[in-house]
């Protein structure tokens, strides 16, 4: 996901196998969702058939569906069925608790029958153009106001959306299309399914009047772009990009985790947001002029981190976030050289910093009232620099056979914090425990005081770094040394930051005019950057 703000700044140890919510009684493994939407009035109906696993023994099963609120907004549950049987149920504060009892390891298929006006989560207005549309928009925990489900990250389900609207529409949902029928003169009938497993926050519905081009496959890759009819040459030309970052990331990671992609113009209120298989984009990121290829890039990232290898809990958001922003990163780094993706990441510690004076978190980070908190520097572009750090510590060959095995090994699955860490530690062979303890759990990055004096009969330069932070972090730091002669001559010094004050004596065949910090932007820190001469 990219916030717009965001967007528009660029534009310049534990094993959730499962697929299930902790502590839970039941795991989802199967949503089909039959809906209907009509023109006449926001109310959308629908029945879902849930197949679920019971966890343990239980005499109840509950689900998540936002209750109809006082302006009239909400579901209200018809009826609940198991086969044929009838079964009584409670619907209040926003949770369906279903009388329905069950063994350990019983497999359950339950239907439930709905109607209402959606209060969220799935966006019933008009496009920018004035034509009617419905785009569902669950990130992070909003899926619950129009579909019934377990709305949490580590229940991860396949999906089905069985959507019968009036004729003028067309229908983009996750997964292949299986059906698109014209029921009668009135209405169609489309029908998506996803077999994958998929987090509740990026399913998804969109139902408008589309331009829809279907680019040529790079294999069994099915990408489209899906786009209001009023902008179909620019949102054709703006997401064919895709067909060069697909390619990118398959090389990079692992095949695309899905049998399609197709880029939507959207009422998403996000900048963009990564729906597997089917990324829903701001409808104003349509230019024409391809400003919005990092939000393109970023999203598609998703695909592979967020979508098909999740975050167990929100807290681990960085996991997607600050790993849709590297990647995106490297894709520029490649694309337009290493200049460039350093002055994006400089832009980036900037803001990071800008952020810790409001805000002192850590990354992972449980304390957020709602998760619409952790839309914040920290998950994006900390946990971003955070991987780059990483990249440095472990060595390229290494960082990125750590980061295809953590997709390898939780594809289609969980993971926390601790998960990849036990993966970096294996490949690299290297305890990264204070490396993950401190950019992650501590809050804040090193405040660097960074001072030099020169001797200049002794020829000796000695250094010394103060960690002006409460926690003393651990880091390779890198000085240059620039020569006073005007001969150019430069000296790189290469120091082992462990302490709160670090004192260096280097012997030079120069006198240095400046020092200068971070010359290979390596180090996320607060300072300036050159040091100041004593
Ligand atoms: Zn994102």
């Amino acid at each position: 996901m990219r916030n717009w703000v965001t967007s528009l700044f660029l534009s310049m140890m534990l094993v959730n196998g499962l697929a299930r919510k902790p502590g839970a009684k039941i795991n989802v493994t199967h949503y089909t969702y039959q809906m209907t939407v009509s023109d006449e009035t926001d109310q959308i109906s629908c029945t879902a058939t849930i197949k679920l696993k019971m966890l343990e023994d239980a005499n109840a099963i509950s689900f998540d569906l936002i209750s109809v609120n006082n302006k009239g907004k909400g579901m209200k549950v018809s009826w609940v069925k198991s086969g044929e049987q009838s079964l009584t149920f409670d619907h209040a504060a926003n949770k369906l608790l279903i009388t329905a009892s069950g063994r350990k390891g019983e497999e359950k298929t339950l239907q439930i029958n709905y109607t209402g006006i959606p209060a969220d989560g799935l966006i019933i207005s008009k496009t920018k153009y004035g034509r009617r549309s419905f785009f569902a928009d669950n990130w992070p925990d909003r899926a619950r106001n129009w579909i019934v489900c377990v709305d949490d990250p580590a229940d991860k389900a396949a999906v089905e959306f069985i959507v019968t609207a009036p004729l003028h529409y067309q229908v983009i949902a996750n997964g292949t299309l299986v059906e698109e029928t014209n029921i009668d003169d009135k209405n169609k009938l489309t029908h998506w399914k996803e077999a994958m497993d998929l987090p509740t926050k990026v399913m998804t519905v969109g139902i408008a009047e589309f331009a829809v081009n279907h680019l040529d496959s790079t294999g069994v890759v099915d990408i489209s772009s899906w786009v209001y009819p009023e902008d179909r040459a620019k949102g054709f030309y703006d997401f064919a990009l895709a067909k060069d970052v697909i390619p990118f990331f398959e090389k990079l990671i692992a095949p695309f985790p899905f049998r399609k992609l197709a880029n939507v113009q959207s009422k998403t209120t996000f900048g963009g947001l990564e729906n597997a298989g089917a990324i829903f984009y701001a409808e104003q990121m349509i230019t024409g002029d391809r400003s919005g290829e990092s939000t393109i890039v970023h999203e598609i990232a998703h695909q592979w981190f967020g979508d098909m290898a999740t975050e167990s809990d929100f807290s681990h958001l960085w996991l997607s976030e600050g790993f849709a922003t590297y990647m995106t990163m490297y894709f520029m780094e490649k694309k337009y050289g290493v200049e460039q993706a350093n002055n994006l990441l400089v832009g980036d510690r900037q803001e990071i910093k800008d952020f810790t004076i409001k805000t002192l978190r850590p990354v992972v980070d449980s304390s957020v009232k709602s998760f619409m908190e952790l839309l914040n520097p920290n998950s994006y572009q900390k946990g971003s620099w955070v991987l780059h750090m990483l990249r440095q510590e472990t060595g390229e060959e290494n960082f990125w056979k750590g980061i295809q095995l953590y997709y390898k090994t939780y594809a289609g699955k969980n993971a926390v914090t601790a998960d990849f860490q036990k993966i970096m530690e294996s490949v690299s062979g290297k305890d990264l425990k204070q490396f993950f303890y401190q950019w992650l759990y501590v809050a804040g990055q090193p405040q660097l005081d960074i001072s030099y004096k020169y001797n200049q009969q002794k020829r000796l330069l000695t250094l010394t770094v103060i960690q002006q932070q409460s926690t003393p972090f651990n880091f390779p730091l890198q000085l240059t040394a620039v020569s006073k002669s005007g001969s150019n001559a430069t000296k790189d010094i290469d120091l082992k930051v462990t302490k709160k004050t670090t004192i260096a004596d280097i012997l030079m065949d120069f006198e240095p005019a400046s020092i200068v910090i971070d010359k290979h932007t390596h180090l996320l820190y607060e300072g300036g950057t050159s040091a100041e001469k004593r």
